[in-house]
């Protein structure tokens, strides 16, 4: 991995995973289940935990979601899931926590929504009172401001302030300022009532890419508190998954981030782990962390005129994802493997001769062979119906011969 300058922040242990302090940054998710149905919520806890998500969040929002949440952990727990279940709480957080203590206890963070605790009005009990439940638990709280529920007292004062100046700045400029204020003071307000400073992490915010990038490089300028990313309703599909990776790479990519979600909203009946492996996938296109084997294909063009070679890549992509608990339990390393899936001889054996492992398939009108590629040097021809199978049989043997195994197989 490239070594990369990364932001100096405090650590903060989530349940056993340290986010912030130089740690990898930490692969995030949310469930969309309602929390009071247990048997769906730890369901979906699962795979969003076997998909690679290294802390999950459920919404804490009723009296039945609170009941909820102690069976929910242990349920997990019994199931051999070890996965930090964090409580995102809004309106009446002050009130679940005092009333359900064994919830309390049985999260491992509290999400904490400054705008909507009243904290910024002239009472900030709530805020105070969840933050209290913090202290008292030993758990760290995550203040996370989203413009969409901003402190509107502490908007309206910027707001007469910056009119007040004889150069006023635009309205949206101050309204970046008081998302960035909002969690200065929320977490200034909660070290005050007794939580540590390496028991906060911050994040903030926007739906916009541009507002994202800017609303953070301004917090990360003004604290050491571990930040989380995330653009907040990123939307659906293509446009989630590319609105949040570009916002996301240009911040992590300055060192900015101790730990991301990706906020996309699922299809009707969709996979919610999709927004897992986006997180993933761009840690890993940013070399920053390794999840699983990259598969490098070409886009095809008139040179290949079938759809063999899209079909393999997508095998071979499909082969390596399943693979991968079982490989990452046995082979150091393996994560990191480059494999190449070319369509035609003009690129072909270039690219795959960069992957560890790569293959060349014939395109239109040139001789049916596929030349195979380990370690950058030309290893065989594969010829005739048989060439995927054949390559993912090479593939296995190059996996067993170069990762070496751990010495005592992990637990999946
Ligand atoms: S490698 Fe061949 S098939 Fe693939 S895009 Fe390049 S020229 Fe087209």
């Amino acid at each position: 991995m490239a070594a990369r300058a990364r932001r100096r922040s405090v650590a903060a242990n989530i349940g056993g995973v340290l986010v912030g302090g130089g740690n990898p940054i930490v692969v995030q998710s949310m469930t969309n289940t309602d929390t009071a149905d247990v048997t769906g919520t730890v369901k979906q806890v699962r795979e969003l935990a076997e998909a690679g998500s290294e802390i999950v969040r459920v919404t804490v929002n009723t009296e039945e979601a609170a009941r909820a949440v102690p069976p929910i952990v242990d349920t997990l727990r019994m199931l051999g899931c070890t996965v930090p279940v964090v409580g995102d709480f809004h309106y009446n957080g002050h009130l679940l926590l005092k009333k359900y203590p064994e919830m309390a206890r049985k999260l491992a963070k509290y999400r904490i929504n400054p705008g909507n605790v009243n904290i910024g009005k002239k009472h900030d009990d709530n805020f105070r009172a969840m933050i209290e439940a913090a202290v008292e638990n030993h758990k760290p709280v995550r203040i996370g401001v989203n413009w969409g529920s901003l402190d509107q007292a502490l908007l309206t004062r910027m707001m007469d302030e910056n009119a007040k100046l004889p150069e006023p700045l635009d309205a949206k400029t101050v309204t970046i300022n008081a998302i960035v204020e909002s969690a200065l003071i929320s977490a200034a307000a909660a070290e005050k009532y007794g939580l540590g400073h390496d028991m906060i992490v911050l994040s903030a915010k926007v739906s916009g890419v541009q507002d994202l990038i800017e609303v953070n490089r301004k917090l990360a300028a003004r604290c050491d508190y571990p930040l989380h990313l995330g653009l907040t309703e990123a939307g659906m599909g293509m446009k989630g998954i590319v609105a949040s990776s570009v916002g996301l790479a240009v911040l992590l990519q300055e060192g900015i981030g101790d730990t991301i979600r990706c906020s996309l909203t699922p299809m009707p009946n969709g996979d919610r782990t999709e927004e897992v492996r986006a997180c993933q996938q761009i840690l890993q296109s940013l070399e920053l962390r390794s999840f699983t084997p990259q598969v490098t294909a070409c886009p095809g063009c008139g040179r290949t005129t079938s759809t063999f070679f899209q079909e393999m890549a997508d095998q071979i992509q499909t082969y390596l994802r399943d693979q991968m608990p079982v490989w990452k339990t046995r082979h150091a390393g393996v994560e990191e493997m480059k494999v190449a899936v070319m369509g035609c001889i003009v690129n072909g054996p270039g690219e795959s001769k960069h992957a560890n492992i790569g293959i060349s398939l014939p395109g239109t009108f040139e001789e049916p062979v596929a030349p195979v590629y380990v370690d950058g040097k030309l290893d065989r021809t594969l010829r005739g119906d048989h060439i995927v199978a054949e390559f993912i049989e090479l593939l296995n043997r190059y996996v067993e011969r170069t990762y070496a195994r751990h010495s005592i197989e992990v637990g999946v």
